[in-house]
């Protein structure tokens, strides 16, 4: 009986739901990472770290949503904030006090901010500071870095076409400064932003080596281009987000995700100078419009997050114990050839060990063994990524880590043994 087979045959509903699915939406779903073999199983309920299918099974999360979920599910904070909305009402058309309280905490909390300006969604935030950093230098070209994943309009990455939006991209090789010096060298004063992610979040989990950002940060500084932090993932490192660990400052940040409680939310930020350019009266200013920038559900989430959730001690403990995770993962990985990359409580598991310094050092590994595995760890009721991605969150205890350790070991035998 196949992995398929048996994964189907566990969850009939799912099945019907998905088939369903399949006449009105492209391959039955509306995700593209949901888009897996043989169909992705639906959740009817979900508490703390744990998650409960429409079949009856219930999964220890372990995805966390790509990385939305940090604060697991249902937080109580979260839910009060939600619950005032629902009773005062939304989508007034008019300001709501939450909006500069946000912003707030957010320039208190990250030396680099001045002005934030919210989005729906991190891809907006990230056309947004595109946008504005292109306006800024009076230049065209924008350097991004292969595997760097900025949203669904635009994602980078050789290998893989994506629907970008048009920009005038210029493509270097991750942790390569010398790519960077060589872009400059070639366009002279034709890039006007360098868009980059502290660490390469959906291009697999990659760190940035020592002295990467850095330089990003100088060769920016010496030829007048726009430093851009992608901070969507990695503003999860700690009170200032990676940015603040690192002790490197970009021009503009973005951030999303988990910082709007799991609601749709995007933050754009950075020098007044920059931003300025979208306030009225400013010479000369552009108009930076959307009716859901002030999304009341979301704001007031991540209100709630910041004030309540995101403190710098429930942060620094994340930061540890996926430091530890990763370690103690990496170490049985080791054993069948498979490797744990990553920071913090952001982890990706790879099936080479050869070293990962970029996206490209995967591109010849065979996906089968990371597909069975993901398989073989649902069976045990563990969720992660279909290709790797595990992320941690506050509810998560070290009992369930050692619940997530053990499905690793059992799994990865059964991985060894179909795959060698
Ligand atoms: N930037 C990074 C680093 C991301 O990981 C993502 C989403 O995965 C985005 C931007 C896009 O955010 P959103 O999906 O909210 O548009």
């Amino acid at each position: 009986e196949s992995t398929y087979q048996r994964y189907a045959a566990k969850r009939p509903v799912s099945k019907r739901l998905h088939m369903d699915a399949r006449s009105v939406l492209p391959s039955g779903t509306t995700r593209s990472v949901l888009d897996f073999d043989p169909f992705p199983f639906t959740v009817a309920s979900a508490a703390g770290c744990l998650l409960t299918d429409v079949d009856g099974h219930e999964y220890l999360d372990y995805l966390g949503d790509y990385s939305v979920g940090l604060a697991g599910h249902n937080p109580q904070a979260v839910r009060q904030a939600v619950a005032a909305v629902l009773d005062d009402g939304w989508s007034f058309g008019t300001v709501a006090a939450e909006e500069a309280e946000v912003a707030r905490m957010l320039c208190e909390r990250f030396d680099s901010l001045d002005l934030v300006r919210f989005t729906s969604s991190g891809t907006e935030a990230n056309l947004v500071a595109i946008s504005l950093a292109l306006k800024w230098s009076g230049r065209e070209k924008v350097l991004v870095f292969d595997g760097g994943y900025h949203g669904g309009f635009l994602s980078f990455s050789r290998g893989r076409p994506s629907l970008n939006v048009p920009v005038d991209a210029v493509l270097c090789d991750y942790n390569d400064l010398d790519s960077v010096r060589a872009a400059f060298d070639q366009w002279p004063e034709q890039i006007g932003c360098v868009l980059v992610e502290p660490m390469l979040g959906s291009g697999g989990r990659i760190q940035s080596v020592p002295g990467f950002l850095a330089g990003l940060r100088k060769i920016c500084d010496e030829q007048g281009a726009v430093l851009v932090f992608d901070e969507v993932q990695t503003s999860r490192m700690s009170y200032g987000g990676a940015q603040g660990l690192l002790g490197v400052h970009p021009d503009l940040t973005t951030m999303g995700k988990y910082l709007g409680g799991g609601f749709g939310f995007g933050v754009v930020g950075g020098a007044e100078r920059i931003l300025l350019q979208i306030a009225r009266g400013q010479q000369p200013s552009y108009d930076h419009s959307g009716t859901f920038n002030n999304n009341r559900f979301s704001v007031s989430a991540s209100a709630a997050m910041l004030k309540s959730v995101l403190t710098r001690e429930s942060l620094d403990a994340l930061f540890q114990r996926g430091e530890q995770l990763r370690g103690q993962a990496d170490a049985q990985l080791r054993e069948y050839g498979f490797q744990a990359t990553g920071w913090g409580s952001l982890i990706g598991i790879h099936p080479t060990d050869i070293p990962v310094a970029r996206t490209s050092d995967l591109a010849d590994a065979d996906r089968r063994p990371i597909e069975l595995l993901f398989h073989e760890l649902l069976d045990r009721g563990i969720y992660t990524g279909k290709s790797g991605f595990v992320t941690l969150s506050l509810p998560q205890t070290p009992e369930t880590d050692a619940r997530f350790l053990e499905a690793l070991e059992s799994s990865l035998q059964v991985v060894a043994r179909a795959c060698r």
